[in-house]
């Protein structure tokens, strides 16, 4: 069996995540898509995440129909940091020996890799496959390993050529590349858009979640990327909804 763990901030998923997903599963026989949603990810607590349980829901709705994708919980909040390390390390104690692992990662993402707990070792644990995304160069991939896996470039003659093939194999770290994703889309523009109707939203993402960003009214701060107030307010009604559960039971 072959299983990718593909993670993100999904804040909220959309159609360039479900394209990226398609592609490895395609080019790589995948029988498994994993989208694991993060609780926060270290780089991006700049930014309010949307409640984990709505970037869930979207994710359930975004994968309903297609069997090989599988919205996940493997990196829910627990009260203190998930690193992936741990997290792929979980799921390989899952799989029998015959099964492979890959990571599946955007080329934005890949780049700041050498900034993740236990980079190397992350590496050396799974084989990763990184997507091309517009305005990222897959050919700067190399240069975004960790110091101590990156070959020298006098010691590497043609390493730029090589990048450009559709595998870069080092000693410590497999990475495949899939270079053909041109889909311009991301969170942030829909984040920014969402005031429009869901059928141009529907462009963007799966109607059924631009109808449930409607339906919670989520992202509707003030300012697009200030999500306070409202992600506040749903993370109460989650809260109520629980303890009212607790309650009666
Ligand atoms: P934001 O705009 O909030 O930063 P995002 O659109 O980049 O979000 P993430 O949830 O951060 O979405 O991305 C999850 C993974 O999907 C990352 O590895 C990212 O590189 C990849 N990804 C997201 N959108 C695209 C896209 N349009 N093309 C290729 N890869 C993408």
């Amino acid at each position: 069996m072959k299983v990718a763990l593909f993670g993100g901030t999904f804040d909220p998923v959309h159609l360039g995540h479900l394209e990226v997903a398609r592609a490895a599963a395609d080019k790589f026989q995948l029988n498994t898509v994993y989208f694991v949603p993060a609780d926060i990810p270290p780089h991006k607590q700049s930014r309010h995440l949307t409640d984990f349980q709505h970037r869930f829901a979207m994710l359930a709705l975004a994968t309903a129909d297609d069997k090989r994708f599988v919205p996940s919980l493997l990196d829910a909040p627990k009260g203190s940091p998930n690193y992936t390390i741990d997290t792929v390390r979980r799921v390989k104690r899952t799989l029998k020996k015959s099964d492979k692992l890959y990571f599946l990662i955007g080329v934005d993402a890949f780049k700041d890799i050498a900034t993740w707990y236990q980079p190397e070792a992350l590496l050396a644990e799974c084989e990763f496959i990184v997507v091309s995304r517009p305005g990222f160069s897959i050919a700067d991939i190399r240069d975004a390993l960790p110091e101590k896996l990156r070959p020298a470039e006098e010691t590497s003659p043609g390493a730029r050529n090589q990048q450009l093939s559709d595998t870069i194999a080092v000693p410590g770290a497999t990475i495949y590349l899939l270079p053909d994703i041109h889909n311009r889309v991301s969170s942030t523009q829909i984040r920014a858009a969402v005031s429009r109707p869901v059928r141009q939203l529907s462009r963007f993402l799966p109607k059924t979640v631009a109808e449930y960003i409607k339906k919670e009214r989520l992202y509707t701060g003030a300012a697009a990327g200030d999500l306070k107030d409202t992600a506040q307010s749903k993370v109460l009604s989650f809260q109520k909804a629980r303890h009212h559960v607790h309650r009666t039971q």
